[in-house]
């Protein structure tokens, strides 16, 4: 197996370090996957925050299996099916009433963002704004793997290797409550935050911007949860400014934070929207990108005028996606599970935080519904991390993948964001998991013993 997996590339990982110890799965059913070896693992991460209806699930294959017998493909280019047109009903049916009204499918997060990004540059373009071009988004974000995507994106490691990337792309400080970069007195976070983003803009020049693009809450960026006030002020900057709002809910939405869309959650609603993921429980790839009216006239118009949308994708609005997405609408919504993500994401929260009192190095715990991160630290009260070369997040989830759970991390964070199928029962297994093997970890440590624990611990 080690020399099979060698003539593949695993996504963002060194392929040296996977062959010595290859994941190669095979099956799936509800929360648990398995692997070739016959293993079995918790999916603590849902695939990547996709599988939000667990695995095996016989609903969401029907429906795929059915639209394969029924018509594979249509034809892109000069058709749109009757499954996409479903779909689009039922996410205009969530969706706040004429708040949205055109919803353009794709195949992937990343498709979604691109072309978001894309339609924002050319409703200015068609709307009498030319030069608005530059598009905002915060350090640390991450936006997908294409060219904009990753010009967007605000990780060092992500971008470096392929510059020169795009020009236009501004970045932001990321909202981030708990590091942050100065002093800041309390209940200001949000409003210093947003008055370094108002300076961007004048200092860029409103008429030379034409989005800002962030996640609701920033995965990537380490389940940042902005400061209360902090979307709706970007908001309220982006009206002032003619900008064009864009939340990339790839992650975030279907239930996911324990509501339908994070937007919802925050009740703040952007000019366009970026939905993928979850939206097809991972059954498929698929996503979208909900706009406006407003957006959606500038693309209207007569043939010869060639406003149109000049861009496309083979799988965009692939009828089996389609299908299959509808299915999984449908079992997120029939079995209200946002609001089981809302309940099992308090249960496992409440469980971390509980686990501070053994484990020192849980320095933070943050999240909303299922979407949980656990930042580790060396010394709680100063949160300082451990050294970068210790590992410590890599080597937590290596103890924790031997004890049968998947999870992500960084050297510094660790992520939960299990199927929201999750049960009570579920939830303290991978709690139990996860207490041995941050002991485990530390054990491994030379000098794990420094670590500070403190009360107050700021999660
Ligand atoms: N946006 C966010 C917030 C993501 O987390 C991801 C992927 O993880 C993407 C966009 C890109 O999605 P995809 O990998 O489906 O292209």
């Amino acid at each position: 197996m080690q020399d099979r997996v060698t003539r593949t590339m695993v996504d963002f990982a060194q392929m040296k370090a996977f062959a010595e110890d290859p994941l190669v799965l095979t099956s799936g059913d509800g929360i648990r996957v398995t692997d070739i070896e016959g293993r079995t693992f918790i999916d603590g991460l849902s695939g990547t925050f996709c599988a939000a209806l667990g695995h095996g699930n016989a609903r969401l294959a029907d429906a795929g299996a059915a639209q394969l017998h029924r018509l594979a493909m249509a034809a892109p280019t000069m058709a749109t099916n009757d499954r996409a047109l479903e779909l689009i009903d039922v996410l205009l049916g969530l969706l706040p009433g004429n708040r949205y009204s055109v919803i353009k499918l794709f195949s992937g997060g990343s498709e979604a963002t691109e072309n978001a990004m894309k339609i924002a540059r050319q409703y200015h373009k068609q709307t009498g704004h030319a030069t608005k071009y530059k598009i905002l988004s915060h350090y640390r974000a991450y936006h997908g793997g294409t060219g904009n995507a990753v010009a967007a994106g605000g990780w060092p490691a992500w971008r470096a290797p392929y510059e020169p990337l795009a020009g236009g792309f501004i970045h932001l400080h990321t909202p981030d409550p708990y590091r942050m970069p100065f002093d800041v007195a309390p209940g200001s976070v949000a409003q210093t935050y947003l008055r370094l983003v108002e300076e961007t803009i004048e200092m860029e020049g409103p008429s030379t911007i034409a989005a800002l693009i962030t996640e609701p809450v920033l995965m990537s960026a380490g389940v940042v949860i902005p400061p209360e006030g902090y979307l709706p002020g970007l908001r309220e900057l982006c009206d002032r400014h003619g900008i064009l709002l864009i939340f990339d809910e790839i992650i975030t939405a279907f239930g996911r934070l324990g509501r339908m869309f994070a937007s919802e959650l925050f009740e703040t609603w952007p000019d366009i929207m970026c939905l993928g993921k979850g939206m097809s429980g991972g059954y498929a790839p698929l996503s979208a990108v909900v706009m406006t009216p407003e957006i959606a006239d500038a693309f209207w118009g007569d043939p010869r005028d060639l406003v149109q949308f000049h861009s496309g994708h083979t799988y965009g609005a692939n009828p089996v996606a389609c299908a299959i997405g509808i299915a999984a609408i449908a079992e997120i919504v029939e079995r209200r599970l946002d609001e089981n993500a809302a309940r099992q994401g308090d249960r496992l929260m409440a469980g971390l935080r509980r686990a501070q009192d053994r484990h020192p190095a849980i320095g933070n715990v943050r999240g909303r519904g299922l979407l949980v991160g656990v930042e580790l630290t060396r010394d709680r009260r100063t949160r300082e991390r451990f050294p970068a070369e210790l590992e410590m997040g890599v080597r937590v989830r290596s103890e924790a993948r031997r004890r049968g759970l998947l999870l992500r991390a960084g050297h510094w964070m660790l992520v939960l964001a299990p199927p929201l199928t999750i049960t009570d029962a579920e939830v303290d297994e991978v709690l139990a998991i996860l207490d041995e093997s941050l002991d485990a970890a530390l054990a491994g440590v030379e000098d794990g013993a420094v670590l500070v624990a403190s009360p107050g611990t700021g999660a």
